[in-house]
């Protein structure tokens, strides 16, 4: 049996009364012409709805948290479930914006975690909010620091010739007028950061350590250089 969201007597900004049911588990699109409600009807009364519910079910220490919602103008709904709203703005759109920031699930769920969570007997550590947010060192994946996503430079492309020097070519996109355009520095530069770890760009590459490889290709904790964009002639 089909289930429906039932509402009468919408009157949320322009709509004029009516009577509507919406089935679940289908994906509904809703057009008309600019003005007709659409978004009244999706945001303020569906979605609105479906949040105050939400919201209702929760705890009160929980719902300090939370925007409160307002109750919208129908007669009746009925068949509501929780619900979050993707909205058609993007202006907080960003490479840390998931669907759980963008539709606000995710403090939800840090806020579940961190009231229901259960610590290992022997963890010091206290459960708060912060530990499960990717944007916080504490809580954030050591791999790619939260960002999902991890650049990594493959050396088998990278490399061209193992026998020669970084100086005389030893990567494939090392530029003629003495970039290496992989990290936009000078041979000059580059040679400073080897000298700092006690090699230079003068030893054949296959003769390198793992360690000072390492160095070229993801750099130096020791010393800090210069790093801009150059044109790359
Ligand atoms: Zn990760």
């Amino acid at each position: 049996m089909i289930k429906y969201i039932k509402i009468t007597g919408a009157r949320e900004h322009n709509l004029k009364g009516f009577d509507l049911s919406i089935p679940h588990n289908k994906l509904i699109v809703v057009t008309g012409v600019s003005g007709s409600g659409k978004s009244s009807l999706a945001y303020d009364i569906v979605f609105r709805e479906g949040q105050r519910r939400y919201l209702e079910s929760i705890n009160a220490y929980a719902r300090q948290f939370m925007d409160r919602a307002g109750r919208p103008a129908v007669d009746n709904i009925t068949g509501i479930r929780p619900a979050i709203a993707v909205s058609q703005n993007s202006l907080h759109r960003s490479s840390r914006s998931t669907v759980g920031t963008l539709t606000g699930v995710y403090d939800y769920l840090r806020l579940l975690f961190a009231r229901y969570g259960v610590k290992s007997a022997d963890s010091e550590i206290e459960l708060k909010r912060s530990l499960f947010s990717f944007n916080s060192k504490f809580g954030a994946c050591e791999y790619c620091r939260g960002l999902g996503v991890v650049d990594e430079i493959d050396a088998d492309i990278l490399i061209k010739d193992e026998k020669l020097t970084i100086r005389e070519g030893a990567f494939e996109m090392t530029t003629p007028s003495g970039y290496i355009v992989y990290s936009q520095v000078t041979m000059d530069v580059l040679n400073t950061v080897c000298q700092a770890h006690g090699f230079n760009v003068d030893i054949p590459w296959q003769e390198l350590s793992e360690a000072e490889k390492l160095i070229v290709l993801y750099g130096s904790e020791k010393i800090k250089v210069p790093f801009g964009k150059h044109t790359l002639e």
